[in-house]
């Protein structure tokens, strides 16, 4: 599968990637600008990410605007449901405000605050059907079939 993650901080993000790396193939991004660009080119070129590991606070554009515009892109495209890509927010915000906001305006799949163990990571990850090394669906303009 292909995963985002959109970090700003230098040392979470190789953290991350290094938890992430045998799931699949997992690109990098330091702010919810570069996060919605790289989510539509993903799209764009039919190899929409499956994942996205979303952090809050970054310049610029912040995660939760940047978890709004994603959705709405996929709205925008059709996608719906299964289709859309799971998106796991990981950041130090534990306040019951940054929380509903993800789940309910933004449509996040997932909520973990930092920092994020590696067993964690892979309990939400399973809980949200995602396993090590397999593609999980194909949308986008030019899909391909994949194997479950
Ligand atoms: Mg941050």
């Amino acid at each position: 599968m292909r995963v985002l993650i959109v970090e700003d901080e230098f040392s979470s993000r190789k953290v991350l990637e290094k938890f992430i790396q045998d799931y699949g193939r997992c690109e990098v991004v330091v702010d919810g600008g570069e996060a919605v660009d790289s989510f539509k080119m993903a799209w764009e070129e039919g190899e929409p990410y499956d994942l996205v590991l979303l952090d809050i606070m970054m310049p610029n554009m912040d995660g939760q605007e940047a978890l709004q515009k994603i959705r709405s892109f996929e709205k925008e495209k059709g996608v719906v449901g299964f289709g859309e890509a799971k998106v796991i927010m990981i950041t130090a915000l534990d306040d019951p405000k940054n929380v509903v906001k993800a789940f309910y305006e933004g449509g996040a799949n997932s909520y973990l605050v930092k920092p994020v163990q590696k067993e964690q990571l892979d309990t939400e990850l399973r809980n949200l059907g995602l396993k090590p090394g397999k593609p999980r669906r194909s949308v986008g303009r030019n899909a391909r079939t994949t194997e479950e």
